[in-house]
């Protein structure tokens, strides 16, 4: 199961063209992914989710490896990704990750 995750982190990462350094697949508390020093971290109760959810999660976090903020063109890539390949933001994650950037600033 890590496996599918790994391997879609894997696809995501060519389309997008980054390099994750590492990828690990762990329990996160209240979080989807994070990323630090180049290497990702995925929640597993990503795996109990849709594909078109964990895509929205994995692009995201891949972007930060180019982009470290939640700035315009992060957000107008990160939808650009996905609806290249057919899959809609889920608006409840953009909610969470600007409240997560609120609570930062
Ligand atoms: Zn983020």
């Amino acid at each position: 199961m890590k496996r599918t995750l790994k391997k879609e982190v894997m696809e995501w990462a060519n389309e997008i063209r980054v390099n994750p350094k590492e990828i690990q697949v762990c329990h996160l508390k209240n979080k989807w992914g994070c990323c630090t020093d180049g290497k990702l971290i995925f929640s597993h109760e990503l795996l109990n989710k849709s594909k078109d959810f964990r895509a929205s999660v994995i692009v995201h976090e891949l972007l930060h490896l180019r982009y470290k903020s939640h700035n315009k063109i992060f957000f107008m890539l990160w939808q650009a990704y996905l609806n290249k390949k057919g899959i809609k933001l889920n608006p409840c994650l953009v909610r969470n990750y600007k409240n997560k950037l609120k609570r930062k600033t």
